[in-house]
């Protein structure tokens, strides 16, 4: 027996047991196979994990819904865990290209804009007020949301 991970035209994704891939190709062709929670024949089998290059991966710009050949190459891998390991390397990059300036930040982001100080990259900390009062001045700063269970540094 093998298992196989199958997708239904709806989304649903769902394990399928056979005798052989020549039974799945054969039951799918006979429209044998249906998706147990919407009942649709059409069925694809999920391209095995093997095709996935993660290393290679480029943080892209955001797609509204991976179809499903796309969703399907990450087999095995959450989706919700690919976008926080994305998310992870974009924090990385970011924080060797920036300067740790912590509780400074709002003060030194201000000395940034104002030319008061060399232009580069920082992060640090900063409250909603202050951020808010950078914005105010048209001064470009993005807040990130940090994972707890990352350092910062
Ligand atoms: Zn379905």
């Amino acid at each position: 027996m093998i298992v196989f991970d199958l997708l239904c035209g709806d989304g649903h994704r769902f394990e399928g047991w056979f005798g052989s891939a020549g039974d799945f190709s054969e039951q799918q062709k006979n429209h044998l196979l249906n998706c147990p929670v919407c009942g649709i024949e059409h069925v694809e089998r999920v391209p095995s994990a093997a095709r996935l290059n993660l290393g290679a991966v480029e943080p892209e710009p955001k797609k509204s819904e991976p179809a499903p050949n796309q969703a399907g190459s990450m087999e095995g891998k959450d989706p919700f865990a690919i976008a926080q390991m994305l998310y992870s390397q974009m924090l990385d990059q970011l924080i060797s290209n920036t300067e740790d300036v912590g509780k400074h930040f709002p003060a030194e982001a201000r000395r940034i804009h104002y030319q008061e100080a060399p232009a580069r990259g920082i992060r640090g900390q900063a409250t909603q007020e202050e951020h808010e009062a950078l914005l105010d001045e048209g001064i470009a700063v993005a807040r990130l949301p940090v994972p707890s269970s990352r350092t910062w540094n």
